[in-house]
C-alpha cells in the first residue's frame, strides 16, 4: 500500500506530495480533488505513488477521485514530462493547456468545486427484464398479448431482436432507438417486462466497418508502397511531399483504413483553419462514425465529453483536430498523420508550453510505437533534412490527380507597370486582364493579400506623423468597415483621425493596403462582379465563415479576397485566377525563415488555381522580379529552394543545423529591462560563449505596455540540449534572485518558429 502521492496541479508549480488516507487506492494518471493554499481546491493528476515521507511537516490528504477512469495513460504522462523538460515549463503548465477546462474543476470552497464537476449527459436505456430474456418464453407471451396489445408485442420483439451494436455494456439499448410513446414503455415497465435505466450517454460504435476507399492511382499506390517500406525498415516517420491536388488525402485514407480495421486509433492533425466542415464531411463519408473532430470552436462541454469518452474507448477511433488534439487520450494509437506539416500554426508561441505540435506528435507516436506520416506540398526544411539524411522515409507525388493541370504562374513587375502607366489602384495590367478574362468566362478569382484591414497605417503627408498604439510600438490599422483604428497586437481601438495633431494640417492619408481596400478597389474595377472577403474580421463566427466559403463554392461569389485563410483546406473547382497582390512584403521579414515561408505561402496560394479540368493562372505582383524565391515559385522548384536555403542555414548555423532558444524579457520599465538583459546576456556568455546572440531589440519592442528584449541561444547539433537547458536554468535562477529584476518576466521559447 502506497502512502503518498505526488500530484500535479494546473499551475506553474512543481508536483506536490499529498498523503493517501487509509484504504484509498489510486492509480497514476487519476484525477483527484486536492486542497492547495488556504482555501483553493484544484483538480490534480496523480503522478507518482510512493512511500517516501516528504520533508514538509504537515501533509494534506488527497480528496476524492473524480472519474472512474484515469485521465492519462502512461504514454501521455511520459509526453507531458518530456514537454515540460524540453520546452522548459512545469508539468502543471502542460496540464493547464492539455485538459479541457471542464475536465479540471476548481473552486474556493467544497461547494464551488462540486458545482464545477462535470456532469455527463444521461439518457434512458431500455432492456427486457431477466425473466423475459428467454426467447421462447417471450414469444409465447407475445402470442398471448399480441391481439389485445399489438404495440406492446412489437416493442418486446424489437428489444429481443436488437442488434449487438445497438446495445451497451449491460445489454440495454438507448430509448431513442425505439419509436413509441412513453406511456407504452411505462406500462411495460410496470408489468415487469422491461427495465428503463438512466445512464451516461454513449456514442455507439458503428457496426462492422466497410470502408469504401477511392482506388489509388499507380503513382499514389507507389507512395503507399513506399510508406509500407519505411514501416518495414523500422523507421517511425515518413514524409510525403505532394503538390496540391495530387491526392495526399486519398493516401491518408488508405493508411487510416488499415489502422482502423486493425482496431488502432488514428490521430490526424491539420492546421486550425484547414479544419473545415468540408474536410470532416469528406472523412465521414468514408469512415462514418469513427470520426471525431476536435478543435477550438467546439464548446467546452463537447471537448470535455470527447476527452472523457476517449479515455474509455476501446480503439478504432479517427480523431481529426488542430494541434491540441494531440493531448486527447488515444490508448490504441497506431498512426499519426500531420497534414501541412510545415504550417506555423502547429507551434504555440504565445503561452507556455511553447510547443511545436508536430514535434510533440512525433514524440507521442514514439511513446506508443506508432507510425507518423507527414504530408505537405512544401515540407519544412527540418523535416526535409530528416528525409534527406534517411532518418525519415520520403516520397513525392508531383502530378495532379485525374490529369488536372498545374497552374501557369505569371510574374508581373509592379515597377514596370507603374512606369508604363499600366497599374490601376493596386492591380497591374496582367492581373486585370486575367481577372477580366476569367469573369467573362464565368470563372472565379481569388486575391491574396497578407494584411487585413483597409490600410496598415495613416500618415501625415506634411510631417510624417503616424497614428500609433498607446500600448504597443506599432501603427494602428485603419478598418473602413468599422471606421476605427485598430491595434493588431493588443486590440486597442481609436476613432479615425482626420487632422494631423502634430502639424495641424488635414493631410492624413491611408498608406499601404489590406484586404478591405482590395475588396473595395476590385469592386470598382469590376462593378458587375460579386466580391466577398475572407479574413479574421469577416469570419468572426463559424457560421459567417461557412457562409462565405459556401457562397464561393456554389458560385454565388465571383471574387474572393482574403488573407492566409483562403490558402488552405478547400477544393474549389472553378478558380481560374489567383492573384498575389504584393509578394514583396512576404519576401522581407527579419527572420531566418523568411525565404522558406515566402516560398511556402506563394506555392500554397498558387495551388488554389485551376484544380479540375481547367488550367489556372497565378499572377504574382512584385517589384522583386530577380529575387531567387520568386524564381523557385515560378518553376515550382521546391528542391532548389531547399538546397539553397539549407546551404545558407548550414553556413550560419541556423536550424535544422542548430536549435534556437529565445528568451523574451518583458517589463514596464525600459531601464530595468535593459539592465536585466545585459546582466543575463553576460551571465549566459560566460556559460555559452559565442552561442549567445543579443540582447536584441525585436521589430516590435513594446506590446501591451511592456517593453521587450530578446536574447537568443543557438545550440549547434551534436551538443546536448539537456545540458544547455540545465545551464540556462541555473543562470535564470541566479538572475531571478536579484531583487531589482524580480518583476522582469522571462518567456522561454525553445525551437522558435
Ligand atoms: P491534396 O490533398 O494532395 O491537395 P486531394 O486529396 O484533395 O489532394 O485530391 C484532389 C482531388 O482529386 C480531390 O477532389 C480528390 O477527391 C481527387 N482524387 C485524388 N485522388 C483520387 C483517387 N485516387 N480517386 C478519386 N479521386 C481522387
Ligand atoms: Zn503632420
Ligand atoms: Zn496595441
Amino acid at each position: 500500500m502506497n502512502r503518498f502521492a505526488d500530484i500535479v496541479l494546473p499551475l506553474a508549480q512543481p508536483a506536490y506530495c499529498f498523503a493517501l488516507p487509509e484504504g484509498v487506492v489510486l492509480q497514476e494518471g487519476d484525477a483527484v480533488a486536492v486542497q492547495f493554499g488556504p482555501r483553493n481546491i484544484y483538480t490534480g493528476i496523480v503522478w507518482r505513488l510512493h512511500d517516501e515521507p516528504p520533508k514538509a511537516k504537515r501533509i494534506k490528504p488527497v480528496g476524492a477521485r473524480l472519474y472512474d477512469t484515469p485521465l492519462l495513460d502512461k504514454a501521455q504522462m511520459r509526453l507531458w514530462e518530456w514537454m515540460a523538460d524540453y520546452y522548459m515549463c512545469t508539468i502543471g503548465e502542460v496540464m493547464r493547456m492539455a485538459l479541457p477546462s471542464m475536465a479540471k474543476p476548481k473552486g474556493k470552497s467544497e461547494e464551488e468545486f462540486s458545482a464545477e464537476i462535470f456532469k455527463p449527459r444521461t439518457e434512458p436505456f431500455v432492456a427486457l427484464t431477466e425473466e423475459w430474456r428467454d426467447m421462447e418464453r417471450l414469444q409465447q407471451e407475445c402470442e398471448r398479448i399480441g391481439r389485445r396489445a399489438p404495440r406492446r408485442k412489437e416493442i418486446l420483439l424489437r428489444l429481443a431482436t436488437a442488434a449487438p451494436e445497438e446495445k451497451n455494456d449491460w445489454g440495454e439499448i438507448p430509448r431513442r432507438l425505439i419509436e413509441c410513446d412513453s406511456t407504452i414503455l411505462a406500462a411495460l415497465r410496470k408489468a415487469g417486462y422491461i427495465t428503463i435505466t438512466e445512464r451516461e450517454r454513449q456514442i455507439m460504435p458503428s457496426s462492422v466497418q466497410q470502408f469504401i476507399l477511392p482506388t489509388l492511382t499507380p503513382a499514389q499506390q507507389q507512395v503507399a508502397d513506399e510508406i509500407s517500406a519505411t514501416h518495414n525498415a523500422g523507421k517511425a516517420v515518413h514524409l510525403l511531399r505532394g503538390i496540391t491536388g495530387s491526392g495526399k488525402t486519398e493516401i491518408y485514407m488508405s493508411q487510416i483504413a488499415r489502422t482502423l480495421a486493425s482496431g488502432g486509433d488514428v490521430l490526424m492533425l491539420v492546421p486550425e483553419i484547414a479544419l473545415t466542415a468540408q474536410l470532416i464531411e469528406r472523412m465521414e463519408r468514408v469512415f462514418g462514425s469513427c470520426v471525431t473532430a476536435y478543435h477550438s470552436k467546439l464548446t467546452n462541454r463537447r471537448r470535455t465529453e470527447t476527452y472523457l469518452r476517449l479515455a474509455k474507448s476501446g480503439g478504432g477511433e479517427l480523431i481529426i483536430g488542430a494541434r491540441s488534439a494531440l493531448f486527447l487520450p488515444m490508448h490504441h494509437l497506431q498512426l499519426i498523420i500531420i497534414d501541412e506539416e510545415h504550417d506555423q500554426s502547429y507551434k504555440q508561441s504565445d503561452t507556455a508550453p511553447r510547443y511545436q505540435g508536430r514535434d510533440c506528435a512525433i514524440m507521442l507516436a514514439s511513446m506508443y510505437g506508432a507510425f507518423t506520416l507527414l504530408g505537405s506540398a512544401t515540407p519544412s526544411l527540418e523535416s526535409y533534412a530528416n528525409a534527406q539524411s534517411g532518418k525519415y522515409g520520403y516520397s513525392t507525388l508531383l502530378e495532379r490527380y485525374g490529369g488536372a493541370r498545374e497552374p501557369r504562374i505569371i510574374l508581373s513587375d509592379t515597377m514596370r507597370s507603374v512606369k508604363r502607366g499600366e497599374r490601376k489602384s493596386h492591380f497591374n495590367l496582367a492581373l486585370i486582364n486575367a481577372i477580366g478574362d476569367a469573369l467573362a468566362a464565368g470563372e472565379q478569382v481569388m486575391l491574396f493579400q497578407n494584411r487585413r484591414g483597409f490600410s496598415p497605417f495613416v500618415a501625415c503627408q506634411q510631417c510624417g506623423w503616424t497614428m500609433r498604439c498607446p500600448n504597443c510600438n506599432v501603427t494602428l490599422t485603419w478598418h473602413r468597415t468599422t471606421e476605427r483604428m485598430e491595434c493588431h497586437y493588443c486590440g486597442h481601438t481609436a476613432p479615425v483621425a482626420h487632422n494631423c495633431p502634430h502639424c495641424k494640417t488635414a493631410e492624413l492619408k491611408p498608406m499601404g493596403f489590406g484586404t478591405e481596400k482590395i475588396e473595395e478597389a476590385i469592386a470598382k474595377l469590376f462593378p458587375d462582379a460579386r466580391v466577398a472577403r475572407l479574413d479574421r474580421d469577416t469570419s468572426t463566427s463559424e457560421s459567417a465563415y461557412n457562409r462565405i466559403i459556401g457562397e464561393f463554392e456554389s458560385g454565388q461569389t465571383d471574387i474572393l479576397v482574403g488573407t492566409q485563410m483562403i490558402t488552405k483546406g478547400f477544393d474549389f473547382g472553378r478558380v481560374a485566377v489567383v492573384g498575389i497582390l504584393n509578394a514583396d512584403n512576404l519576401l522581407f521579414s527579419p527572420d531566418f525563415r523568411s525565404s522558406e515561408r515566402a516560398f511556402q505561402l506563394m506555392t500554397q496560394v498558387a495551388g488554389r488555381a485551376g484544380r479540375r479540368e481547367r488550367e489556372g493562372v497565378v499572377v504574382i505582383q512584385t517589384s522583386e522580379v530577380d529575387n531567387p524565391v520568386i524564381g523557385w515559385v515560378l518553376r515550382g522548384d521546391y528542391e532548389a529552394m531547399a538546397r539553397s536555403e539549407l546551404a545558407e542555414r548550414y553556413a550560419f548555423g541556423y536550424p535544422p543545423y542548430s536549435r534556437l532558444i529565445r528568451l523574451a524579457l518583458r517589463d514596464e520599465d525600459m531601464q530595468i529591462l535593459r539592465q536585466c538583459a545585459v546582466r543575463l546576456t553576460d551571465g549566459l556568455r560566460r556559460r555559452f560563449g559565442g552561442r549567445v546572440v543579443g540582447p536584441v531589440t525585436p521589430p516590435i519592442d513594446r506590446i501591451r505596455g511592456q517593453y521587450i528584449v530578446h536574447i537568443l541561444l543557438k545550440i549547434e547539433n551534436g551538443r546536448s540540449m539537456a545540458r544547455a537547458r540545465e545551464l540556462l536554468r541555473q543562470e535564470l535562477d541566479e538572475v531571478s534572485r536579484e531583487p531589482q529584476y524580480k518583476h522582469v518576466s522571462v518567456a522561454i521559447d525553445v525551437d522558435i518558429q
